[in-house]
């Protein structure tokens, strides 16, 4: 197996296919493993959150007040220096993982010269030929960057580039409010810096429960993070100090100090000569598939991850890698379950696994809700928390647990009880039941599924 790319579903794949004794080759043309979800995406991002959060002292602010920081002065130094370390240990365990696997690395951009032949350039120009019986796409994506944004790695940059931001800003515009706009958006208005988010469309990340990002808009609001939506930007220049100035199409002008563009992405296939394997890409370069099987319109090519489009997540992008590993060997991989989390790292961060409410009444089922807010749990008390909810759909039919969402402290992990309840097909009566420990937050779970239970026995 040749695997062309070392992100989260290259890395998988090599190790599923090395775990049932096959000679994989990962090529990678970055200078480490790891690919986007390490160096660009996801890791990065994840420890500047956890850098923001604990130099600013945000999590204390409910109690010591919204002035309360635990370092005064919080520079660029200061975030890169944790980075560094995280980005570190996770190649040093991702290069030890091939290791203990026998999976065999090449550094080198790799492009197709026939449906199973590989070429790979190295970065001096040194050339190698691999062949194989069985070839993953796992190149990802990268920024879209279109001509009319002045990008220029000091004031304009790409969701890529601003993990290696040279100073803070002191005011930062955001284009685009998908999942990676909201998160810078809200990491940087943690550090108090201005923050204007600016949204084409009237609405934003529609695959959430409308309550939630009611509750998360204001908490934005709250903290005078400017929403600019639905009016689409009709140009960006830079004034004499080479400060962006955002032109809407209502008229209004957004000045900030920096931007960051973080309107899409695409797939990254266009130097992979896929028109020599018989292999075509979509508009946004990206490779359609066969969603069981994750096989490419050429059998023994598989894609996976980002490549291939929704969900584009690190944790869906890796079971993909499996999956595609054990179909091509040979093995059955375990249905995929029905449903999986999404986690929204933003401050306060989101999660949600299952229906939401607006889906519920589309699909017409009979549903009651059930709401627990962080501040009537004791952990909730001892933590300070002001914020932060959960909400849970059932189906009054079937009891059946529908859907789980949630916006404040440790969203994302709670959430995997949710799931668990979710595709083990649990009802109410769980959580009923069931005690939980005391204080946690995950009592909110009890707290929730009461207030539902209170209101469907009452129909
Ligand atoms: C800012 C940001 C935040 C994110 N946060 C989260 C999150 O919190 N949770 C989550 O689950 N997901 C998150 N994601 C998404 C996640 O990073 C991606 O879903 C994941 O990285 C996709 O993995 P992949 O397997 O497609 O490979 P990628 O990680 O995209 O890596 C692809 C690799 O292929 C290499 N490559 C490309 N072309 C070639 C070639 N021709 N030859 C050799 N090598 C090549 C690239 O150099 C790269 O290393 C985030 C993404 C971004 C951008």
């Amino acid at each position: 197996m040749i695997v062309i790319g070392s992100g989260p579903s290259g890395r998988r794949a090599a190790v599923q296919s090395a775990k049932i004794g096959k000679s994989v080759l990962v090529v990678e043309k970055g200078r480490r493993v790891g690919g986007v979800s390490v160096h660009t995406g996801t890791i990065p991002s994840k420890t500047l959150r956890e850098t923001v959060l604990n130099l600013s002292g945000w999590r204390e602010r409910g109690f010591y007040g919204r002035s309360y920081r635990v370092k005064q002065d919080i520079g660029a130094a200061d975030l890169m220096a944790r980075l560094h370390k995280t980005l570190d240990h996770e190649v040093e365990v991702l290069e030890h993982q091939f290791a203990r696997n026998a999976v065999k690395t090449a550094r080198g951009e790799a492009r197709f010269l026939d449906a199973h032949t590989i070429e790979i350039t190295a970065e001096g120009g040194e050339v190698d030929k691999v062949t194989a019986a069985h070839v993953l796409i796992a190149v990802g994506t990268r920024p879209f960057r279109p001509d009319y944004v002045p990008f220029n790695g000091m004031s304009v940059f790409d969701s890529d580039e601003i993990v290696d931001l040279p100073r803070l800003p002191r005011s930062l515009a955001v284009i685009g409010a998908g999942v990676i706009g909201v998160e810078y958006a809200s990491i940087f208005s943690a550090l108090d810096v201005s923050v204007t988010l600016i949204e084409p469309r009237s609405t934003f990340l529609d695959f959430i429960d409308k309550e939630l990002i009611e509750e998360f808009v204001h908490e934005l609001r709250d903290r005078n993070v400017a929403l600019r939506f639905g009016a689409a930007v009709t140009s960006i220049t830079l004034d004499a100090r080479e400060r962006p100035v955002c032109k809407l199409a209502d008229g209004r002008t957004v000045h900030a100090d920096m931007l960051l563009f973080a309107a899409g992405r695409v797939g990254a296939t266009d130097r992979l000569n896929l028109e020599a394997a018989g292999l075509a890409v979509d508009h946004r370069g990206r490779i359609g598939v066969e969603p069981k099987t994750l096989q490419t319109a050429v059998p023994h090519i598989y894609a996976a991850g980002d490549v291939i489009g929704f969900p584009s997540l690190a944790s869906t992008s890796m079971e993909q890698g499996r999956v595609a590993a054990c179909h091509a060997f040979g093995l059955e991989p375990p249905p995929p379950p029905e449903f999986f989390p999404y986690g929204i790292y933003s401050v306060p961060e989101m999660s949600t696994v299952g229906m939401s409410e607006e889906e519920v009444r589309k699909r017409e089922i009979p549903y009651e809700c059930g709401i627990a807010r962080f501040r009537e749990t004791s952990r909730g008390h001892i933590m300070g928390l002001n914020s932060g909810m959960m909400k849970m759909i059932f189906s009054v039919k079937t009891r059946r647990l529908l859907g789980v969402h949630i916006v404040g402290e440790g969203a994302t992990e709670l959430i995997h009880i949710g799931q668990a309840v979710l595709n083990l097909k649990g009802t109410i009566d769980y959580f009923i039941e069931n005690t939980f420990n005391y204080p946690t937050l995950a009592e909110a779970y009890k707290i929730a599924g009461l207030d539902a239970w209170n209101r469907m026995t009452r129909v």
